[in-house]
């Protein structure tokens, strides 16, 4: 169950749209985001940080994060998960 301050940052994260939507230049916000578990090594689900990803990014396209696997991932869009997570920070 989240927290209180989870849901804080999630609903900031949501207003921000699909982060990789955004890497191409795509702002329309208006898509209803997913918020994206980013799994570390060793760590825990409940632990790991968040990224915001359109349905499709997240789990329905043929490039989505979990059609692709971390690896793919990376491979396909040249850079990771890490990288977008990176990119949440500097808004
Ligand atoms: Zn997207
Ligand atoms: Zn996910």
């Amino acid at each position: 169950m989240a927290t209180k301050a989870e849901k804080d940052v999630y609903a900031k994260l949501a207003r921000l749209g699909c982060i990789l939507c955004r890497q191409q230049g795509i702002t329309d916000t208006d898509t209803e985001v997913e918020m994206h578990h980013v799994r570390r090594y060793g760590g825990k689900r409940n632990l790991a940080p968040v990224i915001p990803l359109c349905a499709f990014h997240h789990r329905l396209g043929n490039s989505s994060v979990h059609a692709l696997g971390h690896k793919g991932f990376e491979k396909y869009w040249g850079f990771s998960e890490e990288d977008l997570l990176n990119k949440l920070d500097e808004k």
